[in-house]
């Protein structure tokens, strides 16, 4: 398992968070605003969604800042609420559910994962077998890369 999807799995929001997403504007956030927007502690960009790999743009003092409206798009690209089977996953550089196979299951603290090899495009993705799911999310989810 990468680092990069555990740190997606950690920037899971909640329904009302979610719902505060769909609100940002296209400009840009310091991680105070975009923390107190979405309701979530500002140390959370830097610490998961910067290395989750979300769009982002640092000045000179390497301040980071968040636009809300790539962060939309990145956001539900990253976790949008996909129905599989079994034998399925969704593949974020192809952008299509794929057919898993030669899949390994893999345990990394309280988080349980299947991962393979995209039959498309080779990349690796990966997903998640949660059982601790707060009822809002719990149709079947994944996250890749
Ligand atoms: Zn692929």
């Amino acid at each position: 398992m990468t680092d990069q999807a555990e740190y997606i799995h950690q920037g899971r929001l909640n329904g009302s968070q979610r719902n505060k997403v769909k609100g940002l504007f296209d400009m840009l956030y310091t991680p105070k605003e975009f923390g107190e927007e979405i309701g979530i502690n500002p140390d959370q960009v830097s610490r998961v969604y910067v290395p989750a790999g979300c769009p982002h743009t640092k000045d000179k003092q390497n301040h980071i800042f968040i636009n809300g409206k790539e962060f939309k798009t990145w956001y539900e690209e990253n976790y949008q609420k996909r129905i599989l089977e079994k034998d399925q996953a969704y593949c974020v550089s192809c952008k299509q559910i794929v057919k898993m196979s030669n899949t390994e299951r893999n345990q990394k603290g309280n988080l349980t994962y299947y991962s393979f090899s995209c039959p498309i495009c080779g990349r690796k993705v990966i997903r998640f077998i949660d059982a601790k799911r707060k009822k809002d999310d719990q149709q079947k989810e994944l996250e890749t890369h």
